[in-house]
């Protein structure tokens, strides 16, 4: 076969100069057409149209266009042509043609129209499907625009490490990190294990999030981010929850409030917006197949302001809707975590925008939030976003050292492995704030994917660690 440079079809598509000899390289996603001339549709991934490439029957051995089978890795060459019936402006009449890896009819994507659930037992295979070549595509763009954000804006991208000695949110949901032989695990006389002769030489576990150490570098860096994967070994099997996740982090010295709230509001829009410029395609095809009303509840986020409003606010106006007559599963009080059922009713139903709750419960927040002068209250921060419900969780971190230990002390936090986050308050102490937003709950409002498993291309939940 004669050797032309690949192009790949996102630049093939725009591709003006009709009668140019070119290749292209993919997988086969139909073949159609009659006894003289078919029609094969090329994927390769680099957008979501495939090229259609014009084989005329005739001028090709009847053993090669035998493997030219729905999934097939093919090459092609062939002549640029205008197009006039593929629903792009050019297409290819092949040349030459070469299998570079054929496939039987045991491929399990042969027709289209697969349940989510079924897709997610061929989770090696389903990228190549039409919804996850968008989704990872976006995945990647929101990836993009996260960083370009936080660069423009001149915040340091921080690694925080993934494998942890200190517990931020409270033990529990925690994945260990070991290398003892559980078999025949050391114990004290109490049936305590002894972690001694452990890798660490002390437990260690997966980080539940990379804030504290976030924090350590926001007082010195001034303004940075964290941006990677995320464990918790919570037992939830929600569409919202995974065990493995990814969070952007951003930690921002001399933040209150306000500014924390004008930062989670910007960066959102700004993502989103990048999504809306740089995914078209993709979102055009998810708009049509999957969420009629994808595009347009974007633009609504966009154009939109958040509502802010302290929590207690939101608990009257929870009330109000319980004594109207509206049900919800969850009791309605002050000083309730509130379920996602009330979070989405304020947000679907009551505002229909994005939310910004302020001002919770210290009781139901945690330890390092900064308190309220009411003594009841904590400056917490939960985005509450349609269809979603929490998308980010931030808050101004306490930064008073007597304040925090009493607070530590009060709800009896184990300090022994945390006296350098402790540190951060001693020495040159400034006031500072951050937020968590789980990068999958944010590609599940970008991309109007329903299942959190939907949007990570290997899914990690309880009894599934598969692929
Ligand atoms: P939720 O109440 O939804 O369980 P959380 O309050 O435990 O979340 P935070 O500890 O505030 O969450 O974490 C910050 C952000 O990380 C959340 O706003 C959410 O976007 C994301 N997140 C938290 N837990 C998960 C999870 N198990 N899977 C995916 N994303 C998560
Ligand atoms: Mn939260």
């Amino acid at each position: 076969m004669e050797t032309i440079r690949r192009t790949k079809v996102v630049d093939l598509l725009k591709r003006t100069d009709v009668g140019a000899q070119v290749n292209v390289k993919g997988w086969v996603r139909t073949r159609r057409g009659s006894k003289q001339v078919n029609f094969v549709a090329i994927n390769d991934g680099s957008t979501i149209n495939n090229v259609q490439v014009v084989v005329d029957v005739e001028k090709f051995d009847a053993d090669l266009l035998k493997l030219i089978t729905t999934g097939a890795c093919l090459s092609v060459n062939g002549t640029l042509v205008a197009s006039v019936g593929s629903g792009q402006a050019v297409e290819i009449q092949a040349t030459e043609i070469e299998v570079l890896g054929a496939c039987d009819n045991t491929y399990p994507l042969q027709k289209k129209g697969h349940s989510m659930e079924f897709l997610r037992e061929i989770a090696h295979l389903r990228p190549r499907t039409n919804t996850f070549g968008a989704v990872l595509r976006i995945r990647h763009n929101m990836a993009i625009a996260i960083h370009k954000f936080f660069h423009e804006k001149g915040f340091f991208y921080f690694h925080a490490p993934i494998i942890t000695a200190s517990d931020c949110e409270g033990a529990g949901q925690m994945f260990q990190v070991t290398t003892m032989n559980l078999y025949d695990l050391k114990k004290d006389e109490n049936g305590s294990i002894i972690y001694d002769d452990d890798f660490f030489g002390k437990q260690a576990s997966l980080t539940v999030s990379g804030q504290l150490e976030g924090e350590l570098a926001a007082t010195a860096l001034g303004a940075i981010y964290t941006f990677g994967p995320t464990f918790r070994a919570e037992n939830s099997n929600t569409p919202r929850h995974l065990a493995e996740f990814w969070m952007i982090e951003p930690e921002v010295a001399f933040a209150d409030l306000h500014e924390l709230m004008d930062l989670e509001e910007e960066f959102i829009k700004y993502c989103v917006q990048w999504a809306l410029d740089n995914c078209r395609d993709d979102l055009a095809f998810l708009n049509k197949m999957v969420d009629p009303g994808l595009i347009e509840r974007l633009q609504g986020v966009v154009n939109t302001e958040f509502v802010r409003l302290p929590y207690t606010e939101g608990i009257k106006i929870l009330e109000e809707a319980v004594a109207n007559g509206h049900k919800f599963e969850f009791p309605v009080y002050w000083g309730c975590d509130l379920a996602s059922e009330h979070e989405r009713f304020l947000v679907e139903e009551h505002f229909r925008k994005p939310v910004i709750m302020i001002d919770y419960p210290k009781e139901i927040k945690a330890f390092y939030m900064k308190q309220n002068e009411d003594g009841k209250t904590v400056q917490g921060t939960d985005v509450l976003f349609p269809q979603i419900g929490e998308i980010i969780g931030g808050s101004v971190r306490e930064e008073s050292y007597d304040k925090l230990m009493a607070r530590i002390k009060e709800l009896n936090i184990p300090m022994k492995d945390m006296w350098w986050y402790l540190d951060t308050r001693k020495y040159g102490t400034c006031p500072h704030a951050g937020f968590g937003l789980g990068f999958e709950r944010l590609l599940l409002f970008v991309t109007g994917m329903t299942n959190i498993r939907d949007v990570i291309p290997f899914p990690r939940t309880p009894r599934n660690a598969e692929f």
